[in-house]
């Protein structure tokens, strides 16, 4: 027997390495900081959880959903985009999908619009899964650099024409995984009109709208006039509700690009649990306070990391947005090295930057996933070890 061809062209796991190192730690009883995670440690909030149980017990709920999402979730789905970005007169039918999370429609919209040989435009460093299902449909990725010195944004002029002629995608995702960075509603604007001139379908993935700190309130990409001409938004329940297990998110946006996801899906799945549905449902009408609650958790988190990080040298700034803090590091390692250094001195893992792509380098992803005090416990352990930042 042999694995399919397409499985070889699947870039290898890059934190590979690193796992095998933690697990020889954790055999010999070393306590491991785990930064590595973009897996919130809080629970699910209750009232999510209550709803649950109700849809739960209900029958009704326990036969096949419609692949496209309950009449009812589509429908919250909107109501919740025009309560939090004002964006109005989306159609429930034409315009929204329920997703089994957002890391199923990204992989699945690279099949319903990219042809062998046709491109995607991804962000680098970026999500891997932009990449990778580019690869399962045939398609050739390109990245753009996002560099410090843009803040983290694109160069779309970076883009070779003959690129862009031919690109079906062009993946964005503000607030952004790993770099933490955030995007202006005028960038956004520059974006939908190159995206109009080259015909490309649009594709943000804004699984981190919630989670943003000192008060900056995330855009939506549909936020742009007529944006839904060209553009789809990707929103998913798992990091802004605690819900990363339950499997469940949204599509929102251009209709060819959801007609395109409903027709993939119904070949493939069939839909998320209809009392997961109906729980998400109640997960949309979270009071502002408990959200707030919720995020002020990260923020002091964020914090303590930036400013221990900072009394070691590190030249780094708090970020606004996303569960993240990206940090630059000194220059005689590698992103990997640094990571290994960091497990091996101090038993704390950290996510090498290449692992996001070949502009990730010199840096390292550090979630804020972690308790206040091993976060202090982790940054004595660097103090302890030296690991400054020359
Ligand atoms: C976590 C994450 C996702 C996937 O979220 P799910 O809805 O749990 O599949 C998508 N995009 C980015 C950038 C993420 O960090």
């Amino acid at each position: 027997m042999e694995l399919a061809k397409r499985l070889e062209k699947i870039p290898p796991y890059l934190f590979t390495k690193i796992n095998r190192k933690q697990n020889e730690l954790i055999d010999i009883g070393v306590e491991i900081i785990n930064f590595g995670v973009g897996d919130p440690d809080q629970p699910t909030l209750n009232h999510i959880i209550q709803a649950m149980h109700e849809a739960i017990q209900d029958s009704t709920n326990h036969h096949y959903p419609p692949y496209k999402g309950l009449k009812e979730y589509r429908q919250a789905a909107v109501d919740w985009m025009k309560r939090r970005f004002c964006v109005e007169d989306l159609n429930p039918e034409t315009e929204v999908i329920s997703s089994i999370g957002s890391k199923e429609s990204i992989h699945n919209i690279c099949l319903a619009f990219v042809n062998p040989g046709d491109y995607t435009i991804i962000p680098d460093p970026g999500y891997p899964v932009y990449r990778t299902s580019t690869i399962f449909a045939e398609g050739k990725p390109y990245p753009i650099k996002l560099r410090a010195e843009n803040g983290f944004l694109p160069i779309l002029r970076s883009v070779p024409q003959e690129v862009a002629e031919k690109a079906k995608l062009l993946w964005i995702n503000y607030p952004n995984n790993p770099t933490g960075a955030t995007a202006s509603l005028e960038f956004f604007e520059e974006l939908v009109a190159f995206c109009r001139h080259y015909d490309i379908l649009l594709c943000h993935d804004n699984a981190y709208s919630e989670i943003a700190y000192d008060n900056y309130k995330p855009p939506s990409i549909l936020q742009i006039p007529n944006a839904k001409d060209i553009a789809i938004e990707f929103h998913s329940l798992s990091k802004t509700y605690n819900m990363t297990g339950w499997r469940i998110g949204f599509v929102v946006g251009n209709s060819l690009g959801i007609k395109g996801l409903s027709q993939v899906k119904s070949n493939i799945d069939s839909g998320v649990f209809k009392a997961i549905q109906k729980a998400a449902i109640a997960a949309f009408s979270t009071t502002e306070k408990d959200l707030q609650n919720l995020v002020a958790v990260y923020q002091k988190r964020r914090d303590i990391l930036i400013k221990g990080l900072q009394s070691l040298g590190y030249p780094i700034k708090p970020n606004l947005a996303s569960l993240y803090v990206w940090v630059p590091i000194p220059k005689n390692y590698t992103s990997q090295e640094f990571a290994t250094l960091l497990l091996e001195k101090c038993s704390i893992i950290v996510l090498p930057g290449k692992g996001y792509g070949a502009s990730g380098e010199g840096f390292i992803r550090i979630a804020l996933t972690v308790e206040e005090k091993r976060i202090y416990q982790a940054l004595q352990r660097m103090k302890n070890a030296g690991i400054n930042y020359i």
